[in-house]
């Protein structure tokens, strides 16, 4: 893997593509600037070597216009006091008045270019548009893991016009570690947690992780259409009648691969999809009529913990609970503190992907695991298997 670690960027300009899609409030104001933390050892690395940074990133969806409210300048000063240092803004990314700003940035000064967006070639990934913006650099670094599956022109197109110096900048590279430790080179026995709500969003990465896997922990509503199939009562649970013989075929597929596959033995369930609802705690294959399962029990979160306990690398994707109710979170709670512990005794773990990632970061257990994806669909996409285009462009 080539990383900026691989080079001296010494009275170079790293033109940086990365990650600032971030939530803002409706003062335009970032409410959660993760992303731009994410970045700070690449940018931080580029200009201690002597080089200079020119930041190139995406907000919102302005679909080719240039429209005020996904304007790059409302997040400067936020971009600024992260990476503690001034950062220049121009207000283009492509042509003369971005060219100008480029040519005059001297070593260690930080500059961030306009709203790729604003042009629709950007997401052509057209290949006069790329060319126009290595123009301002010497480097090309992508470290813009949540845009990585998407072949633009910044994040892939642009790496043919830098031969030899296209590099992983350094939160892609400790993304990618993380995917690679746990599908291939992860100590055993490894652990996949999928939860979530469908079955059918998650088949191909449960097609890609069985042979690297030893156990599976399949939970949250996907988990009731394998309980169904299996001759499970659910219920009104959540279910797709059209994945029953699929679900019959994964348990199949993982016994071919000697995976260990652990369902919820019970459940906390509910006569309606509210918090408010009386709940009971019952065998998960004897849900009555007209109940729902809406989180794991006791007796499954212990059955899950001892699994994770003894396991030397986890993966997990997808709350096991609606998590987002108080009265159906402890499911989830507990498998997030089961994590945690076996973290604490020396396993590696990875939280990756949408809900589960809003999951680790609401109930504070961020610090708890080993990793945090930043990219939820590059994430998802890398554990079907995929190669990102973000990523082949580099190692080509
Ligand atoms: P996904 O986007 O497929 O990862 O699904 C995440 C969603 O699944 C979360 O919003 C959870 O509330 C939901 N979920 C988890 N368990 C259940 C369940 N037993 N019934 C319905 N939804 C669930």
């Amino acid at each position: 893997m080539k990383t900026i670690k691989d080079f001296d960027f010494k009275d170079k300009k790293a033109l940086v593509r990365v990650d600032f899609n971030v939530p803002q409030d409706d003062q335009l104001k970032v409410t959660d600037n993760t992303r731009i933390v994410a970045v700070k050892p690449t940018v931080d690395k580029i200009l201690n070597d002597g080089g200079s940074v020119i930041l190139m990133a995406h907000l919102g969806r302005p679909k080719g216009e240039v429209k005020d409210e996904f304007s790059l300048k409302h997040i400067v000063d936020e971009v600024s006091e992260v990476l503690g240092k001034e950062v220049k803004f121009v207000e283009e990314c492509v042509g003369e008045k971005a060219e100008q700003a480029a040519s005059e940035l001297k070593a260690g000064e930080i500059l961030l270019l306009e709203n790729l967006r604003f042009h629709s070639e950007e997401e052509k990934g057209d290949e006069a548009f790329a060319e126009k913006l290595s123009k301002l650099g010497d480097a090309y670094v992508n470290d813009a893991f949540g845009t990585a599956h998407r072949a633009h022109a910044s994040t892939a197109v642009i790496a043919k016009f830098f031969e030899s110096t296209k590099f992983f900048g350094l939160l892609m590279a400790d993304e990618l570690k993380a995917i690679d430790k746990v599908l291939k080179s992860g100590e055993k026995p490894v652990t996949a947690i999928l939860g979530g709500s469908k079955v059918s969003t998650k088949i191909t990465i449960i097609e890609n992780i069985l042979p690297a896997v030893d156990n599976l922990i399949i939970g949250g509503g996907m988990a009731f259409t394998f309980i169904k199939a299996l001759g499970g009562k659910i219920g009104t649970s959540l279910v797709e009648e059209d994945k029953l013989s699929l679900a019959l075929e994964i348990i199949g597929k993982a016994k071919e691969h000697n995976v260990k596959v652990y369902l919820p033995s019970d459940t906390v369930i509910a006569e309606s999809f509210s918090n408010d609802a009386d709940t009971q705690e019952v065998n998960i294959y004897e849900i009555p009529e007209g109940w729902m399962g809406l989180d794991a029990g006791p007796k499954s979160r212990d059955q899950f913990n001892d699994v994770l306990l003894n396991s030397k690398t986890i993966l997990w994707n997808g709350p096991i609970g609606v998590f987002e109710m108080s009265n159906f979170s402890a499911g989830t709670v507990a498998l997030g503190d089961s994590i945690a512990e076996a973290t604490n005794l020396g396993a590696f773990s990875l939280v990756g992907g949408g809900d589960s990632v809003a999951f680790v970061k609401q109930f504070g257990y961020g610090e708890k695991v080993s990793y945090v994806s930043t990219g939820g669909g590059a994430m998802l996409e890398s554990l079907e298997g995929l190669e990102l285009p973000g990523v082949a462009a580099i190692n080509k």
